[in-house]
């Protein structure tokens, strides 16, 4: 918390995303955030112990050959002399040497709500849809997700058939609710989330089958729209 940072110039003074905050602003959140957080150890005993860590770092390789790894969920504005310092107390991560520096991303969005109608369908001209991240979500499967949309629409546009939406109740359908039905005012990009759901009729108690039950929704619901639709 005590390291370097860089300043943000004024243009990045916006809100992070909540999935990408910098560690050392979780860290300034409460001395356990990161151990919650992308340092959190469930189901990932010692094997030579048996015993679950307090924290641990995940390393995603970087290349075929193993050599480069990186540190999972360590966004950063620390300064690269205070990365290598503070980075190399990670007990294991003494010797590390970097090949790269961490840095923060920023996502480039347009306001949905307030530009596009039907689904990913520009407003201001008919003919163009517009696909994936930039139409304010986030993450591989969801920018995917709105791709997938997006070609579906255009190409039944060009035959002159009606556009489609999936059902509320699928992530397609909470995804293009967000999109198309956020607070302009206040528009920010979203992940697929639970909470984005539509609560059940009957909701269980427990979380775990409660996310099943939302599940098994979303997936008959997105089956018989495809059957509907004549996508399968
Ligand atoms: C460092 C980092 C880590 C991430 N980690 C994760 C993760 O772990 N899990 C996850 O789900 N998501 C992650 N994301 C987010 C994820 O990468 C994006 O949400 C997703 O890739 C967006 O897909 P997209 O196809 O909409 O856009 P992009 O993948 O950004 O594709 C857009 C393409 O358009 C091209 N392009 C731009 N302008 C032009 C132009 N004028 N002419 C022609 N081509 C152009 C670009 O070169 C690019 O290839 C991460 C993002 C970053 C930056």
């Amino acid at each position: 918390m005590a390291a370097e940072k860089v300043q943000p110039k004024e243009f990045e003074k916006t809100p992070y995303f909540e999935a990408c905050v910098p560690i050392e602003v979780l860290a300034e959140r409460g001395r356990q955030t990161m151990q919650f957080g992308p340092m959190k150890p469930v189901g990932l005993k010692d094997p030579r112990t048996g015993i679950e860590p307090a924290a641990v770092v995940q390393l995603r390789t970087e290349n075929i050959h193993r050599t480069c790894y990186n540190l999972v969920g360590f966004q950063t504005k620390l300064t690269y002399p205070e990365q290598k310092r503070v980075f190399r107390m990670i007990p294991g991560l003494e010797q590390a040497e970097f090949l790269r520096y961490g840095s923060l991303h920023r996502n480039t969005f347009i306001n949905s709500p307030q530009l596009l109608m039907n689904p990913l369908q520009f407003k201001a001209r008919g003919s163009l849809f517009f696909a994936g991240q930039l139409v304010g979500v986030e993450g591989y499967t969801e920018s995917a997700a709105m791709g997938g949309l997006a070609g579906i629409n255009a190409a039944r546009a060009l035959a002159e058939q009606p556009l489609i939406t999936p059902p509320l109740t699928t992530a397609h359908g909470c995804l293009v609710s967000h999109v198309a039905s956020s607070d302009p005012r206040y528009f920010q990009p979203m992940n697929t989330n639970f909470g984005l759901f539509p609560p059940l009729a009957k909701s269980p108690k427990d979380k775990e089958q409660k996310r099943r039950a939302l599940s098994q929704r979303a997936l008959e619901d997105f089956d018989a729209w495809k059957m509907q639709s004549r996508l399968s």
